[in-house]
This record gives structure tokens, C-alpha cells and sequence, in this order.
């Protein structure tokens, strides 16, 4: 083995859900060696302080005839400092393991899941060394060996690929950007243009679930994704994880493999033939994680080349790396045919929906949505929706509304496409950084986007990035045979599209949630009746007009009142009753609804079809 820096996983302890690590140095820093740990994970815009889950640490030096015992101390709350050691210098850790989420690592009898970032310590001097990593099995639940597991992950193995033993990367960045799978597992295999992809699905699953079309319907999108870029694809394997839960929903894009969980239930089942709305949406995050291996893991911000895991690494661009992806996630299913148009103008209508029913849209831009992603976006509270704005929904309609302008004005000459091929020529081919000016905002996108088109794009800019004005998604769309329409609201669970009702209804204005049956409001939503009335986030709602409500009834009961009627509500805030009046007044126009123009003109149609497909 010629690694410089040699790891070792055991198995061993599942039930405490501890990873036992060791790191062996064979030539550590004679003045002392320094070991940290990131405190953020790319792609997840949060310090989440992974060092908090290592228990125990210690260290020890190996020379030809010796073991001694090596100091190991503190000095931040992520990094530690060895003694002098003479000889290898090995450090022994246990790690802590029982998040399950894409995000760092969790462990038991079932499975093991990691990060890099939550599990290996970085060598300070080592991080451009060659990295080994040894995975060692240990007893399952009924304390069998754990024979039948096998390891998934984009890392390559010294021997047999998916075997227990030696994993090689070669450099520390490397070695943290391969999430690993460990268990039994279904793992379906395909080729997209002629790269090797898998996908290893963990976790109890259906037995009539449908691999074969969830195989298919992923290669398809694969390769048009490859093909959107162009071939050869960047990576010469790529690696799906996907764990699948009752109840949970979530990606992380590495640079070939990204790891996936979701629910239980969409999965496609041998008897469906329809594209469920959960099937839909799983489709749509594995389409987005994969977009991922283009655009952020290779064309990437200017502040992440390199990546500084030590703290907050704050970038404007957030709205374009993951609004553009969430763009051309869903697009890319219209795209290949696995969803119609129709299917696609809903995914639309739910995010302009989604963009429109939170007031932070008038109070925050994308380009500070992005800046304030650590302590914002990422630490949502009740008044999120009333405070921020999101730059996953609001910047996919920037980027709708980028790529309609430019095929407008340039006649279908140029789209968001073709800004994407010289982004991945210019920045992503070349691992620059796309820079940015933070105090203009003016960044590499929007030059590369006016050098392409030869269009003033300043005005497209200033508005979508650095105002809180709403998109004009109305006019955008009409260009393209699409009609925009906003109608009322009914109800925090209305997501959108046409709706049968013609009379306007009251809502209460507030997220419900259910706190043992009790109508507990989880938020209060600028503008609505909730807050008029003078409800707080927190209150749990007993009685409206003295008549009692749950939950389940308190939403239909407000609707059951006509507009302008008089209400008293009654709510415990904490344990003191509260009585407030109100008078109900209608929902605002929120939500969106949208529908293909049925015999546009020819240019019309001709830009529509460009745009979705015929
Ligand atoms: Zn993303």
C-alpha cells in the first residue's frame, strides 16, 4: 500500500451506531501533527460542526520496536494537535453516527451511511496526499457476519468494486466527496452513453416496486442530461445512493454520485402505469443531483475553488447553481418524454405558487438569499416565509425567464442551453471559479449569458437579481403560448392549477399543524386573516365563534363563513387564553395557474415547441 494517509473503518459497534476510525501517518509532521474536521458538507450551506459526534480520541506512535502513547489535544472546536511523535503517528477515533439524512453519517444494525466529511480528519500538510480507506465488516443483528453487505459509493476500490476492503482517492477532497452505502442493498445498473451508472437503493422497500421502469426512466434522463452538456460525460462512473424511508425527502450532489433519500411510497409498483406526484418528484431530485455533476461540483463559484470547510463560505451565485438546476431538472423530464407539458405547467404552477405566497419575496433578493443561505435559508424559523425568499424556486424563474428572453430576442438562436455549453467550456473544462463583483452583483453568468445573446441584459438582471419586484412571468409566457393566471388561495395545502371552485373563500391565513389533535399554528403568514386577527406562531387555536375545533376541522370551518363575517377566535398562546376578532376577508391572488394557449400563432407555437418539445 503506498498511500500516504491510511485509513481504517470498522463495523464493529452498530448498536452504539459508533464508527470505529483510525488514521496512520507514516510520516507525520515532526514539530506535531494537526487534524481537523469540516464543518460544513458542499452543497449543504450550513456549519453543522460534524467534530461534535467524534467521542473518543487518541494517539499513538509506532516505531520498528515501540508503541507509545502519543498527547493529543484541542485547540478549536474542530481541530487537534499530536505531540512530537517519532515513528507513524496512528490516531484512533469513534464517530457518532445516527443523523439520517444525505448530510453526514448514520449507523446501525441495518445499514451504515457516510460522508467523508463527518468521518475522515483531514491531516493538516496531507491534503493533496493520497488517501486509502480500509472498510472493515462486523456482525449484523442477529450477529451474523456481515456477509451480504456490500459497499456502494463513486470511491475506487483496490479490489473488487462493492467488496469490504481498500477504497483509494487521491487527495483529501477527493476522499470527502464520495459518500459511501454500506448494507444490502438493490442496485440497478444501466449505461449512459457509455458510462457505467447505478443505482443502490437501501432501506425496506415494496415487493412489487418496479426497478426495471425506475431503471429505464433514469437512464433516459442521464443521457439527456450528458447529451445537454455534451459527451464524453465528465466522470467515468456514477454512483446513485438512495435510501428509502417511510417519510423523508432529500439529495446531495458529489462530483459522480450524489446521495438520495425518499419515501417508501414513490417508488413506481408493478401495477401503476401513471406518473404518481411522488414519482414525479423523485424523478425531478435525481434529475437535479445528477444536473449537479455540471453545474456547481465542476462549474462552480469562484469562493468554493477551493472549498474552505472551516467556515461559511458566503456566494451570490446560489440562485443560478441551484435555480438553474432546478430549472432544467424538471424540464429535462418534459424533455424525454416521461412527463407531458401539462405535467411539466404544474411543476410551474407549484413553484410560482410557492414563490408568490411568501411575503420575504418583497423583502429579500435572490443575490441575498444566496449571501444569507448560512444563517437564513438554512435556519428557517416561523417567520421564514414572511422574511426570505427562496433562491431554489424564485431563481428557476429567473432562469425561465432567462432562457425565454434570450430565445425571444435572439430569435431561437440562443437559449439558457447554450449559456450552460460555455459555462462548462469556460469555467466548469477549466476549474475556474465563476467570479463574482459583490458589490455590483455583476458576475461570469450574466456576462456570459450577453456575450452569447449580444443583448443588454442589465435591466433582466437588475431586476430579477437585485430588486424584490415580482418576475413578470405573465408577459415571459405569453411569448411562448402559455397562459399565466393568478387566482385566490384556498388553503396553506393548495399548491396550485385549476381548481373547481368559483366562489371566493375565506382561509385562516396560517400553517396548521396537528399537536395531538389541537389546531397549532406553525406559522402566520404576512396579509392574511390569521395575523390581522392578531395570532402568533405557536398559538394553538381552541374555538372559533365559541364552538370548539381540532386540526383536522379547523381550516373548513373558517372557509364554512362567508367573506366579511365577524369571528371571534379563542387560542391558548403558551398557557393564557387569548380571544381575538376578526373580520374574514378574502385570500389574496397567489396562486398560479397555468394553460397552453390552444391555436397559437405560428411564431408562437414555434417558440413553444422549441422550448418544451413537441
Ligand atoms: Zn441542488
Amino acid at each position: 500500500m503506498s498511500s500516504n494517509v491510511r485509513f481504517h473503518v470498522s463495523l464493529a459497534d452498530p448498536a452504539a451506531h459508533l464508527f470505529q476510525v483510525s488514521c496512520r501517518l507514516a510520516e507525520p509532521n515532526p514539530a506535531g501533527q494537526v487534524f481537523s474536521l469540516p464543518a460544513w458538507i458542499p452543497g449543504s450551506y450550513m456549519i453543522r460542526d460534524f467534530a461534535k459526534n467524534i467521542v473518543e480520541i487518541s494517539a499513538k506512535s509506532l516505531t520498528a520496536d515501540d508503541i507509545q502513547p502519543v498527547a493529543i489535544r484541542k485547540t478549536d472546536k474542530q481541530t487537534w494537535v499530536c505531540e512530537p511523535a517519532a515513528g507513524e503517528l496512528l490516531v484512533r477515533y469513534s464517530v457518532y453516527a445516527w443523523d439520517l439524512s444525505v448530510r453526514s453519517a448514520h449507523f446501525d444494525q441495518t445499514h451504515a451511511f457516510l460522508n467523508g466529511s463527518s468521518l475522515f480528519l483531514c491531516p493538516k500538510g496531507f491534503e493533496t496526499a493520497e488517501y486509502s480507506v480500509e472498510f472493515e465488516p462486523g456482525k449484523d443483528a442477529v450477529g451474523e457476519p456481515m456477509a451480504d453487505w456490500r459497499i456502494s459509493t463513486a470511491m475506487r476500490a483496490e479490489g473488487e468494486q462493492g467488496a469490504f476492503g481498500d477504497y483509494l482517492a487521491d487527495d483529501y477532497d477527493e476522499l470527502i466527496d464520495h459518500p459511501v452505502e454500506i448494507g444490502r442493498q438493490r442496485v440497478l445498473r444501466f449505461e449512459a452513453c457509455g458510462v457505467p451508472h447505478e443505482l443502490a437503493i437501501s432501506g425496506r422497500l415494496f415487493s412489487d416496486t418496479d426497478f426495471e421502469r425506475l431503471r429505464c426512466d433514469l437512464q433516459l434522463i442521464c443521457e439527456h442530461h450528458i447529451r445537454f452538456f455534451g459527451e464524453p460525460a465528465p466522470m467515468d462512473r456514477y454512483v446513485f445512493l438512495l435510501a428509502v424511508v417511510g417519510d423523508g425527502y432529500g439529495g446531495l450532489e458529489h462530483r459522480a454520485s450524489s446521495a438520495n433519500m425518499c419515501k417508501r411510497d414513490d417508488l413506481p409498483r408493478e401495477h401503476q402505469s401513471d406518473v404518481s406526484d411522488g414519482y414525479r418528484q423523485l424523478l425531478g431530485l435525481l434529475s437535479h443531483e445528477y444536473f449537479h455533476t455540471w453545474n456547481v461540483k465542476r462549474i462552480k463559484p469562484a469562493a468554493f475553488t477551493p472549498y474552505d470547510l472551516r467556515s461559511e463560505s458566503h456566494t451570490q451565485l446560489l440562485w443560478a447553481f441551484e435555480g438553474i438546476t432546478s430549472y432544467f431538472d424538471d424540464q429535462a423530464l418534459v424533455h424525454t418524454g416521461l412527463i407531458s407539458k401539462e405535467s411539466y405547467l404544474t411543476l410551474l404552477e407549484q413553484i410560482m405558487t410557492q414563490v408568490h405566497r411568501g411575503s420575504g419575496r418583497l423583502k429579500q433578493t435572490v443575490l441575498e438569499s444566496s449571501f444569507d443561505a448560512w444563517s437564513k435559508f438554512y435556519k428557517q424559523d416561523e417567520n421564514a416565509a414572511n422574511a426570505i425568499v427562496s433562491y431554489y424556486t424564485k431563481g428557476s424563474l429567473i432562469a425561465l425567464g432567462l432562457d425565454l428572453t434570450l430565445r425571444k430576442h435572439t430569435d431561437g438562436a440562443v437559449s439558457l442551453e447554450d449559456v450552460m455549453h460555455e459555462l462548462w467550456e469556460h469555467y466548469g473544462k477549466t476549474g475556474r471559479g465563476v467570479e463574482e463583483d459583490f458589490e455590483t452583483g455583476f458576475d461570469g453568468i450574466q456576462r456570459v449569458a450577453q456575450d452569447l445573446s449580444d443583448l443588454d441584459l442589465q435591466p433582466f438582471f437588475d431586476q430579477a437579481l437585485r430588486s424584490t419586484e415580482d418576475l413578470p412571468l405573465i408577459e415571459w409566457l405569453a411569448d411562448f403560448g402559455v397562459t399565466l393566471n393568478w387566482r385566490q388561495n384556498y388553503g396553506a395545502g393548495d399548491r396550485g392549477g385549476k381548481r373547481s371552485e368559483t366562489t371566493a373563500k375565506a382561509t385562516l391565513g396560517a400553517l396548521v399543524t396537528d399537536n395531538s389533535g389541537e389546531a397549532k399554528l406553525a406559522a402566520v403568514f404576512d396579509g392574511g386573516n390569521a395575523r390581522k386577527a392578531g395570532l402568533s406562531a405557536g398559538d394553538v387555536v381552541i374555538a372559533v365563534d365559541d364552538l370548539r375545533v381540532t386540526a383536522a376541522n379547523l381550516e373548513t370551518r373558517i372557509a364554512s363563513y362567508a367573506l366579511g363575517t365577524e369571528l371571534s377566535i379563542t387560542a391558548f398562546r403558551r398557557d393564557e387564553l387569548m380571544r381575538f376578532e376578526l373580520s374574514l376577508e378574502a385570500p389574496q391572488d397567489d396562486t398560479a395557474v397555468l394553460t397552453l394557449v390552444e391555436e397559437p400563432d405560428e411564431q408562437t407555437l414555434a417558440r413553444r415547441t422549441a422550448w418544451l418539445g413537441s
